[in-house]
């Protein structure tokens, strides 16, 4: 599957934000993220750590909690690790051009394998998470080429009838919103908003800091 070599040629690393195709391994080595990206479209990027990379899928409904619910995940090119960590603009007109929150953070482990690279290549992976919003037992299934399910398993974390991208909407990190990371960054506020440069939201959601007021950060 697309290595680091591809997610380099794809971008230019004078004119973007994002990091460099390094190769490196966590403490952990079995980190995971969950990026909401507002690009052409909104979609939620998820990625586990494997091998020194990122393996990566672009899920556009984003996770369910419910078992029934199998999302559709286009697998992407591996990024690279410290891509866990960012969140900002991508300027429009470069690859993947818009606004990236992290949305959820953390460590997961492999159920059926050792080998996280090699049940990637065989199509199936199943494993649980620890983030902050995401919990328990999953799976990753390939139906064909590049087209994967992402499933919740059922486990104490499952959920009907609640979608966990609503009730829990802003960033993992920092508390902020699509729209307050691109008013922040110097992005477009009301594309992160709306999905749409030119419709005015009724409310972006939009707190806007007094000038030299610190960024507020989460802690626990
Ligand atoms: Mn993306």
């Amino acid at each position: 599957m697309a290595s680091l070599k591809d997610y380099e040629k794809k971008r230019r690393f004078a004119k973007t934000p994002e990091p460099g195709p390094e190769k490196k391994t966590t403490r952990s080595g079995r980190i995971f993220v969950i990026q909401k990206h507002r690009a052409s479209h909104l979609h939620y990027d998820f990625r586990l750590e494997a091998d020194g990379v990122l393996k990566s899928w672009a899920v556009p409904k984003g996770p369910a909690l419910d078992p029934k619910v199998k999302r559709l995940a286009m697998q992407v090119e591996d990024h690279p690790v410290d891509y866990a960590k960012f969140e900002g603009v991508i300027p429009e007109g470069e690859y993947g051009g818009g606004t990236v929150m992290v949305w959820d953070y953390g460590t997961y482990q492999p159920e059926n394998t050792a080998d996280v690279a090699a049940a990637i290549r065989k199509g199936e992976l199943k494993f649980s998470l620890k983030g902050k919003k995401l919990m328990g037992s999953w799976a990753l299934v390939r139906t064909r080429d590049r087209q994967w399910l992402l499933i919740k398993h059922r486990d104490h974390y499952a959920a009907e009838g609640l979608d966990v991208t609503e009730v829990a909407p802003a960033s993992i990190l920092t508390r902020r919103t699509l729209a307050e990371i691109a008013e922040d960054e110097g992005g477009d506020v009301r594309k992160a908003a709306t999905g749409d440069p030119k419709k005015i939201p009724p409310r972006t959601g939009v707190k806007r800091r007094k000038k030299g007021q610190k960024k507020k950060v989460w802690t626990r």
